[in-house]
């Protein structure tokens, strides 16, 4: 890490109109890199925001609703390479570090969702509040957040990312308390709805599954 010349980060945003890059940590992890000659953002074409205020107020909502504190530790607005005029009002790049920015933006798929029409589910910042009022995962836990993802928003962007309809799709009640509790009010009943059946008759056997898979599992935490 002290010997490396090159950093690499993820970012929360990347604004369109100051063309910057937000990074928010409570760390300090973030300092270190920074410190790198090169710093290397890799990131996704659903992080891109209008402007620096817009992914100031997401960051606000995203840690309030992640932590329950207003604002992350530390926010990090990088905007070019390290820079001056100070000295003779001369302009010099790259004083400190870093002398080279690369923003590398990802698809992954994104742009097939969106022409797909699940465009909502890119809009999501990852707060993960809706895992927290999920009656699913309140009753089986992580078996239904599957590791890094979210509950049933996470299953449906696996789902479509990986073109394969995930199993575990089966257990959303389709309850909506996920999209009550979403500062965006994202959709993720109706999404998965459409994901994994397309039809009426097959909707009523997967409500009437999940809502059997659910009574099952409660039954049988309360008689252990
Ligand atoms: S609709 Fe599905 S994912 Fe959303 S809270 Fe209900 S069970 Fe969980
Ligand atoms: S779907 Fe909504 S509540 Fe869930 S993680 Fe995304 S933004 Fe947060």
């Amino acid at each position: 890490m002290e010997k490396a010349q090159v950093g690499i980060t993820g970012a929360n945003a990347v604004t369109a109109e100051e063309g910057s890059i937000v990074l928010a940590h409570n760390e300090g992890n973030i300092f270190e890199v920074m410190r790198k000659k090169k710093h290397i953002v890799v990131t996704a074409i659903d992080k891109i925001y209008p402007s620096v205020e817009d992914a100031l107020n997401m960051l606000k909502v995203i840690c309030y609703k992640a932590t329950g504190v207003l604002i992350p530790s530390f926010i990090e607005v990088l905007s070019g390479v390290s820079k001056t005029a100070d000295v003779e009002k001369k302009f010099f790049k790259g004083v400190h570090a870093p002398s080279e920015v690369v923003v590398i933006l990802l698809d992954n798929k994104r742009t097939e969702m969106i022409e797909k029409g699940f465009r909502e589910l890119l809009y999501c910042i990852d707060c993960g509040n809706c895992l927290l009022h999920c009656p699913m995962y309140n009753t089986v836990g992580n078996f239904f957040a599957e590791e890094k993802y979210l509950g049933g928003k996470g299953l449906a962007y696996k789902s479509l990312s990986e073109e394969e309809v995930n199993k575990k799709l089966e257990f959303c009640l389709t309850c909506g308390r996920c999209r009550k509790n979403c500062p965006l009010s994202i959709d993720v009943p109706g999404i998965i709805r459409s994901i994994r059946s397309e039809s009426l008759p097959g909707e009523i056997y997967y409500f009437l599954k999940s809502h059997l898979l659910w009574l099952y599992y409660v039954t049988r935490l309360k008689l252990s």
